[in-house]
């Protein structure tokens, strides 16, 4: 049995939670870390590995590039029985200092990180240390990783590149307790686009790029790919992020370039999405800056189906699912054909001033985790 979880007294001071609440003590614990510098996500990542080696657990901590992730595991890892991940991420947007000392208000813990996501990895951490080795048909693999707001390549990109796979992913970005099964993909391009200069007084005699850019910007803005719906989304997302021309106030400029944030619908071709803004608009210069590929987790998915099972049981009350319009980690399991959803407890204003948890929630979180593994009957059970 692992030793009990303590609680933590600060300044003399007792915690705002009781002993009978390790799993809000350890929640109080990874917001204080104030996780938005490379230094304290590591110095969270090295509180985590070693709370969970104290519960008990293997855990092994990663380098990459600057920043530890941590994987743990338990049950059994062998040829046939299955493999689940847990991944959770330990960085959260910056804040006001004040926003990194939990306050309780009735059911809601108030703080930055509470509802996006270190709620969901206290939860996962506590399910961790109670699942019973002996009681488990397949093998549970805890990833903590350091950078998803900052795009995930170096936390649970380098995993997935690594081989910490599995055959089914929870991450525990806020969903009250609602199950994503898709997100979109993430396309963003750079638009350039070239006129010709002349003085301000005499416009007539040259090209103005940033007009051009104008017609530019609504071609691609009329393409019948960004008019396409899907079961779960009414639309894809088009903004225009950044816009860099012009100099002297007496001079037609003679280049204009922009940057257009993507997102596209899972199913939607990337490669065609490329070629017919290109076709479109050949006077001007598109280049890819950033990308990410969409989630498409089916909907009746067996892992996906004993999840919500689990989750309506647990927590009584009607599981819808839906598509994410912003991406997250589950987007590198994907690239690999694995199914990936989010799934996380209740709460409100993530990255904002009042970002609360619900706490009754985290201990549902806990439970239906425990639950959906603990059903897991080995490979052949779920499909
Ligand atoms: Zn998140």
């Amino acid at each position: 049995m692992p030793p009990p979880i303590e609680n933590k007294e600060r300044n003399g001071k007792k915690d705002v939670v009781g002993m009978e609440k390790p799993l809000l003590a350890l929640l109080c614990d990874l917001i204080r870390m104030e996780a938005t510098s490379a230094t304290a996500i590591n110095q969270s990542a090295t509180f985590c590995a070693e709370w969970l080696n104290r519960h008990g657990l293997k855990t092994e901590v990663l380098m990459n590039q600057g920043l530890k992730s941590v994987v743990a595991s338990k049950g059994a890892h062998k040829p046939g029985k299955p493999t689940v991940v847990l991944n959770g991420h330990l960085d959260v947007v910056p804040g006001e200092p004040h926003l990194f000392e939990p306050k309780i208000v009735e059911d809601r813990l108030y703080a930055r990180g509470s509802y996006d996501m270190l709620g969901a990895v206290a939860a996962m951490m506590m399910a961790m240390v109670e699942l019973r080795e002996e009681e488990l048909d397949c093998h549970v693999l805890l990833q903590l990783v350091p950078d998803e707001e900052t795009g995930g390549m170096k936390g649970t990109g380098f995993l997935a590149q690594n081989g910490f796979l599995g055959d089914f992913v929870i991450c525990g970005e806020p969903t009250n307790l609602h199950i994503a099964v898709q997100a979109k993909g993430v396309l963003q391009l750079k638009v350039e686009v070239t006129g010709v200069a002349a003085h301000g007084s005499r416009p007539w005699l040259g090209k103005n790029a940033i007009l051009c850019a104008m017609d530019v910007y609504r071609k691609i803005e009329g393409l019948d790919f960004l008019k396409q719906s899907s079961a779960f989304y009414d639309r894809p997302s088009f903004n225009i992020a950044r816009i860099e021309a012009g100099g002297a106030l007496n001079q037609v400029p003679d280049a204009c370039s922009f940057c257009l944030d993507i997102r596209y619908l899972p199913g939607q071709d990337r490669d065609e999405i490329l070629s017919d803004i290109r076709r479109a608009v050949p006077e001007a210069d598109v280049s890819v800056l950033q990308e990410g590929a969409p989630v498409l987790t089916y909907a009746d998915d067996p892992y996906v189906r004993l999840l919500r099972h689990s989750t309506s049981t647990v927590a009584a009350m009607p599981v819808r699912m839906f598509g994410q319009d912003g991406s997250a980690d589950t987007r590198f399991f994907a690239a690999h054909g694995i199914p990936a959803v989010e799934f996380g407890p209740i709460g409100a204003n993530h990255h904002g001033p009042d970002e609360y948890v619900e706490i009754p929630s985290l201990f549902t979180y806990q439970k239906i985790i425990e639950k959906f593994v603990q059903s897991i009957q080995g490979r052949e059970d779920v499909k």
